[in-house]
């Protein structure tokens, strides 16, 4: 079996692309990871403005069926802010437990970067690995002394050893050395300034539909940008503006709204603006690239700057911003009558449900279609749908599809995509380009 790094696997700059041991996959609701935006719904919105605040569902005259998840019973949020869990967490501005460190003597939730859209509690499975995390992986205590985290003197809340499988669909992997939500720009650029200043390795995490983390996590700093700064949806005249945190299917659904079109047939598409400007997602109706006038971005010096025109590239589920971060965008459409639009989507949206595994919630795409044909398609015909790695297996109808079954492991997922672009290659003489990206 081809050892990852000689074998086409998309991954970020500075991956060892290393899964020694093992770990185990979890489930959490499908509801919860795809929230359906009103017009999905066929629920007419009367928004008062056209600023759509994240979350979408709450914009004023949007009403979901859909009971917000956490909202009470088992999931109830705490009555004071909460970040972290257990003897990680923050409650009400004073730090529970080692992993989150001091910022400074008044340690209080704005100095922490904290806010509204952070006091959650993190969801825990059975893969959280984090809370045992080694010296050598984050920070923590070395040799019963407790080492100074890079980041100390930031003022910027930073977790250390925070398992990343609850931040992926696959819902398997290890965790990072440090894990940070920044409550704005000035404070992400803080973060990545610091990681360029020490070496410290840094991804981003956006829905995270998309990574496959290995096993032993990730040697560096993980970015979520999950605060309302990020996550904003603006409709100007014939444009959106949105921040690389909105989930995409409210953005779609944000210009659907305001009877804009271009953006219509993603809405299928989990995740992110900012994952999907950096793979460039789409499908036969389009790819997201198609509509980008600009891109705000951050280089690893912290410095933000936009790119438009020349500057921008984006191909066959990839783009040229792999290289920074992602903050925000702004897309170029075109004014259309929004009943029938909404009827379109609407109909995109069924289509893509066919489409996609039913029934099941830590999938994966494997492939990316080559020219002219789709890779379900040819991993079907190379009778690769029946292969099998411990609890990893592809879904039967759907064969573009991993699903992690409870008990999977990263090193699970990642010999089974292996193997099915091996029997692809040798029945059917085609090399396809997995298209789930392994750190
Ligand atoms: C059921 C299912 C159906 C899917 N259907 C489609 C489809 O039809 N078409 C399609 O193209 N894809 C599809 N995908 C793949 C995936 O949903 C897309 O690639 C999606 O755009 C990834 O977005 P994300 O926010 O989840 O990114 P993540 O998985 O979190 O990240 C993907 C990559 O983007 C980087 N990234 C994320 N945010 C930023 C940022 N702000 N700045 C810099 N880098 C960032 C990450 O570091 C990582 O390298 C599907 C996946 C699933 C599970």
């Amino acid at each position: 079996m081809p050892e990852p790094g000689a074998d086409n696997w998309p991954r970020m700059p500075g991956s060892t692309g290393s899964c020694p041991g093992s770990d185990r996959a979890t489930a959490c609701s499908w509801s919860a990871r795809i929230s359906f935006p009103a017009p999905i719904l066929g629920i007419r919105a009367i928004p008062g403005s056209r600023r759509f605040p994240w979350p979408c569902s709450s914009m004023p005259g949007w009403s979901s069926p859909i009971r917000p998840r956490g909202a009470s019973g088992r999931n109830a949020l705490p009555s004071g802010p909460s970040i972290g869990h257990g003897r990680n967490r923050i409650v009400g501005g004073t730090i529970r437990g080692p992993r989150f460190r001091r910022a400074g003597p008044e340690t209080t939730l704005s100095s922490f970067g904290c806010d509204d859209g952070q006091r959650r509690r993190r969801r825990r499975t059975d893969t959280d690995e984090g809370v045992g995390m080694s010296a050598e992986v984050g920070g923590g205590d070395v040799g019963g002394r407790h080492e100074g985290s890079p980041f100390d003197d930031l003022a910027v809340a930073v977790g250390e050893g925070e398992p990343l499988a609850p931040h992926t669909w696959l819902g398997v992997g290890g965790p990072a050395a440090w894990f940070c939500e920044p409550v704005d720009v000035a404070a992400l650029g803080r973060v990545v300034k610091r990681c360029q200043e020490r070496s410290i390795p840094l991804r981003v995490i956006g829905g995270g539909s998309n990574v496959l983390v290995p096993a032993a996590g990730f040697a560096g700093m993980v970015v979520r940008l999950s605060a309302p700064a990020f996550s904003t949806i603006e409709v100007q005249g014939s444009a959106v503006l949105a921040g690389a945190g909105a989930k995409l299917v409210h953005v779609v659904a944000a210009a659907v709204q305001a009877g804009l079109s271009g953006l219509e047939t993603l809405v299928g598409i989990p995740g992110t603006v900012g994952g999907a400007l950096v793979g460039n997602a789409g499908g036969r109706g389009g790819d997201i690239g198609d509509t980008v006038r600009s891109v705000t971005v951050m280089n690893p010096d912290g410095s933000v700057v936009e790119r438009g025109g020349a500057e921008l590239t984006f191909g066959s589920r990839w783009s040229n911003l792999d290289d920074v971060i992602v903050i925000g965008c702004r897309l170029e459409l075109e004014a259309e009558d929004a009943d029938l639009l909404t009827k379109r989507m609407q109909k995109r949206w069924i289509v893509d449900r066919t489409e996609q595994p039913a029934g099941v919630r830590t999938v994966a795409m494997m492939f990316k279609d080559p020219h002219g044909s789709t890779a379900e398609a040819l991993v079907t015909q190379a009778g690769a749908r029946e292969i099998r790695v411990g609890e990893a297996s592809i879904h039967g109808p759907r064969s573009n599809y991993v699903v992690a079954q409870p008990g999977c492991t990263s090193d699970d997922v990642r010999l089974l995509v292996e193997q099915v672009r091996a029997r692809v290659r040798e029945r059917l003489g085609v090399e396809l380009t997995p298209q789930i990206e392994l750190w």
